[in-house]
C-alpha cells in the first residue's frame, strides 16, 4: 500500500486560506500568482509536496471540500505532484504573532 498524501482541485479553492493553519508541517501555501484562467479572483492554495507527509490533518478543513486524499505509489522516487520536478512559487505565510494566521 503507498503514502498518502493530499491534493487540492484547483478549480474548487477559492483561495480562503482557510486550511493553511491546520498543516503542521507548512505544506499549504498560497500560489504566488493567480493562473490567468482562473474563475477565482484569489490565488489557490498548493500543497507543496516536499513538505505533505500526508497526515491528513487538514483534509476535513476546506469548506468546498477542494482536499482530497490521494494515494502515492509503494515505491516512488519524486512526487507526481512535483511539476517537472520543481515545487511551484508560493508566497510565505506569517503563522505566529500577532498577525500570524495562528493555529487550527
Ligand atoms: S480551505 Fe479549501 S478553498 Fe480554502 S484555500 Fe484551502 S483548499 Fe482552497
Ligand atoms: S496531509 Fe498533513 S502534511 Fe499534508 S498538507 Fe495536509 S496537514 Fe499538511
Amino acid at each position: 500500500m503507498g503514502q498518502s498524501m493530499v491534493a487540492i482541485t484547483e478549480a474548487h479553492c477559492t483561495g480562503c486560506d482557510l486550511c493553511i493553519p491546520h498543516c503542521p508541517f507548512e505544506a499549504l501555501l498560497p500560489l504566488a500568482t493567480n493562473p490567468p484562467e482562473r474563475k477565482h479572483k484569489k490565488r489557490p492554495v498548493v500543497v507543496v509536496a516536499s513538505q505533505c507527509v500526508g497526515c491528513l490533518s487538514c483534509i476535513g478543513s476546506c469548506p468546498t471540500k477542494a482536499l482530497h486524499e490521494i494515494l502515492m505509489p509503494p515505491i516512488s522516487t519524486q512526487s507526481p505532484l512535483l511539476l517537472n520536478g520543481k515545487e511551484p512559487e508560493t508566497e510565505t505565510v506569517l503563522r505566529w504573532g500577532k498577525k500570524g494566521l495562528g493555529w487550527a
